[in-house]
């Protein structure tokens, strides 16, 4: 799903410079990837993240961005990606753009975090696709108990419902 709502956004983003799907040759494909990777915070977050999934890493070979927690090209192409535009999508909480954000690069990449982390943003990412975002309190309910060994199937029953 993430995937593919990533390529749709690179997708968007082709015909808009003016390329229908599958015209353009692989190479300039990549090229195009390096600018906008180059230039992040001239384009939405999307855009960037799919240009970053284009880009091998000279270090690791992994996509640029996602590779093991140490490669520094990764590192530095991670923390880059943040300077990319994110807007609110109409109707939905101020901050939701944002979590949703860091919610793709978490389960992108998880072996780039904790266990914790990734359990916490499968639970919540659907919830903030649909355009809710959780209180800070709700979150910190959240990770107490998984910090106390909950599990997945234990708690998505009950994200969102007051409980
Ligand atoms: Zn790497």
């Amino acid at each position: 799903m993430l995937t593919r709502e990533l390529a749709g956004a690179w997708g968007r983003f082709l015909s808009a410079e003016g390329f229908s799907a599958g015209e353009l040759p692989a190479e300039e494909e990549v090229e195009l990837a390096r600018m906008v990777a180059d230039e992040p915070d001239r384009h939405p977050w999307r855009v960037v993240d799919a240009a970053l999934d284009l880009l091998g890493c000279a270090e690791c070979g992994g996509p640029l961005g996602r590779g093991p927690l140490g490669c520094g090209p990764c590192q530095l192409a991670d923390g880059f990606r943040y300077s990319a535009i994110e807007i609110d999508r109409p109707g939905v909480p101020p901050g939701n753009e944002h979590a949703i954000r860091v919610g793709f690069s978490v389960l992108r990449a998880p072996h780039r975090q904790s266990a914790a982390t990734v359990l916490g943003w499968r639970l919540n990412l659907p919830h903030l696709m649909a355009g809710r975002l959780p209180t800070t309190a709700q979150a910190q309910a959240l990770r107490a108990r998984i910090n106390r060994g909950a599990t997945y199937a234990e708690l998505a029953p009950t994200l969102f419902t007051g409980s």
